[in-house]
């Protein structure tokens, strides 16, 4: 078991900065969640960290140990990559054996840990199959079974679901979830799917362009996104965001896009102030817009006109696309009962109070 600490790493590839001043504390026993856009720079933080990578500047720690030149091997870490690296001549057991004969462990250990592992993974029956001769989930379960049987102190995986079908995906990342409940270790996880990261993660970390946005619990990053990237990246259908202004009418305080505003709740009014006339990004949730026909008690209703142009029917509820007076697209779930239609032109409800302010120059959250 061990923590594990980034501080201040840089990664550059000639003049290229592929991650930038990473500063980030992996919790003993957490599972850390790297999660950004293609590029962005968490397989490279992954690799430094199992030492496959050299960094170019700043330190990593393993259970407070500077690593920086110490060999992979040495590093008390598994592995577990998309492509799974099987040996293909090597039956199941021969792969889960193999790191461990390198280690020069004794053969009645090795077949103890091997059978342990395989029995927890549930490929218990397959252990003198050669991986050709399994499916994708079972080869994804071998890979992860190699990591196991050498109880390292850090699992790090890269993307280990990704060669699977939708299906076999949900049903592995609630077996890799479980396994970390079980095995009680530090886990850091990459992935670029953020329902993949939001459904495992006990943190997330999300990353663009080799800089990191937020770390946070699932939850926090939901609720409470700390700049624009992460409140687009974070959400399935994303947050909606428009281009808006805060004005003062008539004493009252409001923020106004090119084709509607509505006033700012008071006890909002003092956060707000200072960017009278300013350019902001409004930010909200498709669900925190409303059907006008189903609204939901306790909302601060706003009324916002615009034009249905998609409905698609998810059975518990409805995801429906519409346009503003100025064709800005948005996106709202609404209730289930919904009776809207194709082309008709009504106002929809916006829950005020649950909308969220961006400084358009800085990209972070006003608060
Ligand atoms: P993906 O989800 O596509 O794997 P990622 O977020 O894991 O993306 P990285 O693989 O960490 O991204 O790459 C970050 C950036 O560094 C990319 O722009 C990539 O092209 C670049 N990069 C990675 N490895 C090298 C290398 N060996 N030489 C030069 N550039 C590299």
């Amino acid at each position: 078991m061990a923590n594990v600490i980034f501080e201040k790493i840089t990664k550059e590839f000639d003049n290229f900065v592929a991650v930038n001043n990473l500063n980030l504390t992996v919790d003993d026993g957490e599972f850390l969640v790297f999660v950004g856009p293609s590029g962005c720079g968490k397989t490279t933080s992954l690799r430094m960290l199992a030492g496959l990578e050299e960094v170019t500047q700043g330190n990593i720690y393993i259970g407070d140990k500077l690593v920086n030149d110490i060999p992979p091997k040495e590093r008390d870490i598994a592995m577990v990559f998309q492509s799974y690296a099987l040996y293909p001549h090597m039956s199941v057991y021969e792969n889960m054996a193999f790191s461990l004969e390198l280690q020069g462990k004794r053969k009645g250990e090795i077949k103890t840990r091997v059978e342990a592992a395989a029995k927890q993974l549930g490929i218990d029956r397959l252990l003198y199959r050669k991986p050709k001769d399994l499916s994708g989930g079972q080869r994804q379960r071998v890979a992860v079974g190699r990591a196991i049987v050498r109880n390292p102190a850090v699992f790090l995986m890269d993307e280990p679901l990704s060669n699977l079908d939708a299906k076999l995906r949900v049903q592995a990342r609630a077996e890799i979830s479980k396994l970390h409940h079980e095995l009680g270790t530090t886990f850091i996880y990459v992935t670029h799917d953020q329902v993949e990261a939001m459904t495992m993660g006990t943190r997330i970390a999300v990353m663009n362009s080799g800089i990191l946005q937020q770390v946070d619990t699932p939850q926090n990053l939901y609720n409470y996104p700390q700049n624009i990237f992460v409140a687009g990246f974070i959400g399935s259908p994303a947050m909606n965001l428009f281009e808006a202004r805060i004005i003062n009418k008539e004493e009252e305080l409001y923020v106004a896009t090119d084709s509607f505003e509505f006033s700012i709740m008071p006890e909002l009014v003092e956060l707000y102030r200072s960017y009278q006339g300013k350019e902001v990004i409004l930010g909200i949730r498709p669900e925190s817009i409303h059907d006008p026909d189903y609204i939901p008690p306790g909302i601060e209703p706003a009324l916002v006109p615009a034009t249905v142009s998609v409905m698609e029917m998810m059975g518990n509820e409805v995801i429906i696309y519409l346009n503003t007076l100025t064709k800005q697209e948005f996106v709202a779930r609404v209730d289930p009962r919904s009776r809207l239609v194709i082309g008709a032109s009504i106002s929809v409800v916006f829950d005020k109070s649950r909308f969220h302010l961006f400084d358009k120059h800085t990209d972070q959250i006003i608060r």
